[in-house]
């Protein structure tokens, strides 16, 4: 009896992308259909690790093509690890990555980069371009029953059980009727050369009477000298193990020797995951000893802050029934990743150097990497040498630290931040224009992950870190006509007093130039920003930063209403004006005021009155 099951939503939608976006790279099924055959004889490896006896008679793990010209069929045999029924449903009919779902429902169905695609282990399914019927027969090592699932990959599946006398996958795809050239075994044979020759089992072409024939060279491409590797090998091979399409941006295929030895081929894809920021996203390395995989779970391999390294170690030096668990507290793969991140870091130093192809990988993972100088103590003031930063002085150009500090003012002890949520924006912040008045250039910084690696790296190279609020006076001194200071004292005094709910202090500034008011917070608190991150986060409620009220004893506007305080008549007039500069204090820096309705109409009014 078979039982007929419908395609999750979201795959039926997939499928429709997949099919369409595809088109003119139909031959990618048979590298992706190899890749899962190579990923299923890596998982039964694995097993038989620990469980010897559940390949017992399977002979020799490989991959066997069969082309059928009669029937215009083809046929992807392996004898890995098989599937049950739970996993054909799970894996076949729905798409079990986090964050797929919504992705696809937001994408558009044209216009979707094939790179894209390549994220989400459609792998599968791609099938479906060349054959208008696949059919699936397997059995799961381990277990006696085996499973056929049928679908004509456009609204679900059929699934029944069978007898299947060897465990492992047949995947029999009915192609099109003008897909007749997957038949040819001349094609095929370039198709495997050319795509799937680094794949680490014998891939064997079927030709009938004539016997099986191997066609690629089935060696670990890692094992093998830099110097025999095209850099054609390189990107497939990066294609096999990320599951991505793009070309990496950096290759990075190394052997350390000495106290533990190990091979490392390392890679940085050329476009962002599109999970690379949920939180369930880990880094994926996969981990091999002595060309046997072991795991891609974990975790101590890569810190998280460069969870979007793709590639593999391999370590001849860690036992090959090494469980999990014995891997998370080995002090090996923690000297492995020690050694692995010096030479991502010396890596990325000199890629760095070229700044608009550097530039590509920031923008893609620069967000991520930053995390390092919060995360990785050790490493962290590198890190901080190869982050870029949005600053004053150049709006569209990113910058370093180190070229910071070649630029800062003879005068200038500090480093200079400040955070918000968009560049521009910040550009315009009042706290910034005494810097931009004395020439000191500002880093504006937007990521939430600022408002943390700020508070770890309190210095770099000698030089301290600071917020624009914590920088000194004395830097910006000035000659200009000032509030007379009786007045200006009776003036704050009287501001402290009407805004007593609202701010914490009201304190005189040399800071300011064009702005009469700014606010900011006392030394070492939250920042404004980061606790309105918080709060939309729903975080946190209870704490809020004491409010700093600033106040610019140079602007005119400051120098009348000094003047007006001691005049009792003027007093209502004065305090409504000191009400509408709070609220433009607080809008400059992004906050709600408190009664929008009440500034909006003195606003008009005193608009009025300037006709
Ligand atoms: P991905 O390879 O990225 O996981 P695919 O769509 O290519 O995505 O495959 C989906 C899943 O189906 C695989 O993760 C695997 O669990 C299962 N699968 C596919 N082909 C095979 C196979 N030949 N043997 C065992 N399992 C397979
Ligand atoms: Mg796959």
């Amino acid at each position: 009896m078979s039982e007929k099951i419908n395609f999750q939503a979201e795959v039926n939608k997939m499928l429709g992308i997949v099919i369409n976006s595809l088109y003119s790279e139909k031959y990618i099924f048979l590298r992706e259909l190899i890749s899962n055959a190579s990923d299923a004889c890596d998982k039964l490896r694995y097993l038989s690790l620990t469980k010897p006896d559940i390949a017992k008679g399977n002979g020799e793990l490989k991959i066997v093509i069969t082309p059928n010209e009669k029937d215009n069929t083809l046929i992807i045999a392996d004898n890995g690890i098989g599937m049950n029924k739970d996993d054909l449903i799970n894996h076949l009919g729905t798409i079990a990555k986090s964050g797929t779902a919504d992705f696809v429902a937001n994408m558009k169905d044209n216009g979707t980069s094939t790179e894209l695609i390549g994220q989400f282990g459609v792998g599968f399914y791609s099938a479906f371009m060349v054959a208008e019927k696949v059919e699936i027969l397997t059995r799961k090592a381990g277990e006696d029953i085996a499973w056929r699932w049928v679908s004509d990959g456009i609204d679900g599946f059929e699934i029944e059980e069978i007898k299947k006398p060897t465990i492992g996958t047949e995947i029999k795809l009915y192609l099109k009727e003008d897909e007749k050239n997957y038949v040819d075994t001349i094609y095929l044979r370039h198709l495997i050369r050319t795509y799937s020759d680094h794949i680490n089992y014998p891939i064997m072409l079927n030709l009938g009477d004539a016997g099986e024939e191997k066609i690629n060279s089935a060696s670990a491409l890692w094992s093998k000298n830099k110097a025999e590797i095209t850099q054609e090998q390189y990107k497939d091979f990066y294609q096999h193990i990320s599951h991505n399409f793009d070309e990496p941006w950096m290759t990075l295929h190394f052997k350390a020797e000495g106290s533990i030895e190990y091979t490392g081929l390392l890679y940085i894809p050329s476009t962002q995951p599109y999970d690379l920021f949920q939180p369930d996203r880990k880094q994926s390395l996969k981990l091999y000893v002595n060309k046997v995989f072991i795991s891609d779970k974990v975790e101590e391999l890569m810190p998280n802050y460069l969870r979007f390294v793709k590639g593999l170690i391999d370590s001849s030096d860690l036992p090959l029934n090494i469980s999990r668990e014995m891997l998370q507290q080995n002090a090996l793969v923690a000297k492995i990743r020690q050694g692995t991140v010096s030479r991502l870091l010396k890596e990325l130093k000199k890629r760095s150097e070229d700044y608009d192809d550097y530039l590509k990988f920031w923008e893609n993972f620069g967000t991520a990497f930053k995390e390092g100088i919060y995360e990785d103590f050790s490493n962290r003031e590198d890190i901080a040498s190869l982050s870029l930063f949005h600053t004053t002085l150049n709006e569209d150009k990113l910058t370093t630290l180190d070229k910071y500090i070649e630029r800062m003012k003879e005068e200038q002890k500090a480093i200079y931040y400040i955070t918000g949520d968009d560049v521009k924006v910040l550009a315009n912040n009042p706290q910034l224009e005494a810097f931009k008045q004395k020439g000191i250039e500002v880093l504006l910084l937007t990521d939430p992950i600022d408002e943390f690696w700020t508070q770890a790296l309190s210095n770099y190279k000698g030089k301290a870190i600071k917020h624009v609020s914590q920088a000194e006076d004395v830097l910006f001194e000035r000659t200009e006509t000032k509030a007379e200071e009786g007045s200006l004292q009776k003036l704050t005094e009287l501001m402290a007093e009407i805004f007593k709910d609202e701010v914490g202090k009201v304190v005189i500034t040399e800071k300011l130039t064009n702005s009469p008011v700014s606010l900011t917070v006392e030394n070492g608190q939250m920042s404004i920003h980061l606790e309105r991150l918080m709060r939309n986060h729903q975080q946190q409620t209870a704490f809020a930063s004491t409010r700093i009220l600033e106040v610019n004893p140079y602007h005119p506007l400051i120098i009348k209403l000094s003047e007006a305080v001691h005049d009792e008549t003027g007093r209502i007039k004065v305090e409504e004006i000191c009400r509408i500069l709070l609220d433009q204090a607080k809008i400059a820096e992004g906050e709600p005021i408190s009664d929008p309705a009440y500034y909006a109409a003195k606003i008009s009014e005193y608009i009025l009155k300037s006709f």
